[in-house]
């Protein structure tokens, strides 16, 4: 997170100095977070000329958004000018054991994500590590429930346990709550959507995956679907796991879909408050 926003920052600065399509053609061209700025605004530039008495506030408030998630499909929808060719990473059922390793690929390759995690996987000082670590390297954690029960069969003191105790988590690690909610299996109930709703989160489920299917399950084979399946489209929302071959198939799959042209959306970007 601190990355991407120190380079947002930056670009906002450039902005605010020169014409808007100036500031497009000198941006850096060799990082892809840098590549997500397109449209600024003057109240954008007001915020980041704001003193920074208190840099997680301004992480908040500062990003204009440029996508919405369409919440039929789930896809990611530009506003404005903004790239419509993008493709959204989610890893779930985080941080099992390959969280942090997929964490550092994507970021070496400077590909953002979001890490939905299950609240039982974060059972251990080492397991808080990892969450804060995959946090501090840019990444967005989600809320994937506690312990990943399909919340169509709980009753909804139950379901809201599952969810608000997830938050409740992630809050005491990174200080900031989930803004983004994906349930088990996306199975969502009138009740759970409710509450996510009052929670100000967004619920977003997904495209396409396919890391469970047993085909699928090598580095070779699930990079190949990932990036050459007919349902790849604009503003796909990618769903993968915490997974061996997931892992194996990563820097394969952020190649590929960058070699077809898709720009990797960094989730900062997204409208998780228009719904
Ligand atoms: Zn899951």
């Amino acid at each position: 997170m601190k990355k991407f926003f120190t380079i947002t920052a930056a670009i906002l600065l450039l902005a605010a100095c020169g014409t808007e399509e100036a500031s497009q053609k000198d941006k850096p061209d060799d990082d892809g977070s840098a590549k997500q700025e397109v449209s600024r605004n003057k109240q954008e530039v007001e915020e980041e000329n704001k003193p920074k008495d208190d840099s997680t506030q301004q992480e908040d408030t500062s990003v204009v958004p440029e996508y919405k998630v369409n919440q039929n499909t789930f896809a990611l929808e530009s506003i404005g000018e903004a790239n419509p060719q993008v493709a959204l990473l989610t890893i779930d059922d985080a941080p099992d054991e390959h969280a942090l390793e997929m964490a550092k690929t994507l970021k070496k390759l400077n590909a953002p994500a979001i890490f939905f995690v299950n609240g039982h996987f974060i059972n251990s000082p080492e397991k808080e590590k990892v969450i804060k670590e995959i946090h501090d390297l840019g990444f967005i954690i989600g809320n994937h429930t506690y312990s990943h029960s399909d919340l169509t069969t709980l009753p909804e003191e139950k379901q809201k346990e599952e969810i608000l105790s997830v938050n409740e988590i992630v809050e005491k690690i990174i200080g900031e709550k989930p803004k983004f909610f994906r349930a088990p299996f996306g199975k969502n109930t009138d009740y759970s959507r409710q509450l996510i709703d009052d929670e100000d989160m967004l619920l977003m489920n997904w495209t396409y995956g396919y890391d469970w299917e047993k085909e699928y399950m090598t580095g070779e084979a699930i990079s190949d679907i990932m990036v050459n399946t007919p349902l790849l489209q604009d503003g796909a929302n990618l769903l993968m796991h915490d997974r061996e071959w997931t892992n194996d198939g990563l820097e394969k799959i952020v190649e590929g879909l960058r070699d077809k042209g898709y720009e990797l959306l960094d989730p900062i970007l997204i409208d998780t408050e228009t719904k």
